[in-house]
């Protein structure tokens, strides 16, 4: 100490030291513990008396010895301040959290700054670690996190079906043009529309019709294959991308929805109420400039299926040269 420092002072500093609400550990260059501040005894339930000239890694064997000595060494040898940061390493020692605001996290989240200590020649014999509680801090941002998560995937999201709504399903084609685009697989858009859908809206109440939509929605979900991608395109319209799958194979599916739709009624209070929809079908061409000319042809299959009675299915290919 000092001798500018009078009795006084010194007592001073020690209760600061004790009261500050941030760890301070000193340690020397075999990692025995020689400071141990109040914020350190009172999360760790250990007195300085009990962690002195004791090694750090024997008193906290969770603490990643690899990682922490090489993030010490350039301190001890380089003379250079050194940071650690919650998102790298969540905690150096693992206090439990009480804070009964950021009640959600289990540990004390913790950043921490490494200083060189230099004695009166110059040479770093010790270093300081001071430890800062960024509980709040990280429990907020992983919040922020999910809940950004959460909004985006309700921003994609059909609230009546729980299919893909239309601008991300329309944005997951584009990019799956752009990929058969460049490595020339073969993908298949299928479009369908429910055949007379005002009728049981007319008939059963719109509620009933919502009821259809989710029931379709489901019979689709319980068909596809974990890679294709299905949207509600608009009102009673859906689209499904149905990757790496050929014209025959788009046709295969197309069928056994077209029958699995025809033959499934939506159970509505008291009535089972029939639907059939109308389906066309475009497999990727070279011929289609963008993702937009692919929905067209689909939308035109689908509407000569309309034309054609309903409950049928119109592969592009096979009109795409009629007038
Ligand atoms: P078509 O066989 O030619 O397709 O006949 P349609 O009656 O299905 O076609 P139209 O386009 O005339 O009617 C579609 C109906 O779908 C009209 C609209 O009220 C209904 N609809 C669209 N979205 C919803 C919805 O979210 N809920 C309900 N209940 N009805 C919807
Ligand atoms: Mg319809
Ligand atoms: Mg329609």
């Amino acid at each position: 100490m000092s001798a500018d420092l009078n009795m006084n002072e010194i007592h001073w500093l020690m209760d600061m030291f004790n009261t500050v609400d941030v760890g301070l550990v000193v340690l020397d260059r075999e990692y025995k513990v020689c400071v141990w501040n109040g914020f350190m005894e009172n999360h760790s339930g250990l007195l300085p008396s009990a962690v002195k000239h004791k090694d750090l890694f024997d008193l906290f064997p969770a603490i990643d010895e690899k990682w922490f000595r090489s993030k010490s060494e350039s301190v001890f040898v380089l003379k250079n301040r050194s940071f650690t940061i919650w998102e790298q390493q969540p905690y150096i020692f693992r206090f439990k959290n009480y804070r009964p605001i950021t009640g959600k996290a289990d540990y004390m989240y913790q950043n921490a700054t490494f200083i060189p200590l230099t004695n009166t020649r110059g040479d770093v014999e010790h270093i300081c670690i001071i430890i800062y509680d960024v509980t709040d801090v990280a429990v907020n941002k992983k919040e922020l996190e999910q809940l950004n998560k959460k909004l985006e995937q309700v921003s994609q999201t059909d609230s009546l079906t729980q299919l893909a709504n239309r601008g991300h399903w329309e944005h997951t084609l584009r990019q799956e043009f752009l990929r058969t685009k460049r490595s020339g697989g073969c993908s298949t858009l299928l479009m369908f529309d429910i055949d007379h859908f005002k009728k049981v809206n007319d008939e059963y109440g719109h509620s009933c019709g919502d009821e259809a939509l989710r029931h379709i929605a489901k019979l689709l979900k319980g068909t596809l294959r974990e890679t294709d991608i299905a949207g509600r395109y608009g009102g009673e319209e859906f689209a499904i991308t149905l990757l790496d799958t050929d014209k025959q194979g788009a046709m295969i599916i197309a069928e056994r929805l077209r029958e699995l739709i025809a033959a499934t009624p939506v159970a509505y209070k008291d009535q089972l109420v029939s639907m059939t929809v109308s389906i066309g079908i475009a497999s990727y061409s070279n011929e289609f400039k963008n993702h937009e000319r692919w929905i067209e042809a689909a939308d035109k299959a689908l509407y000569n299926s309309k034309h054609n009675g309903r409950n049928s299915i119109t592969m592009f290919d096979d009109i795409k040269n009629d007038a």
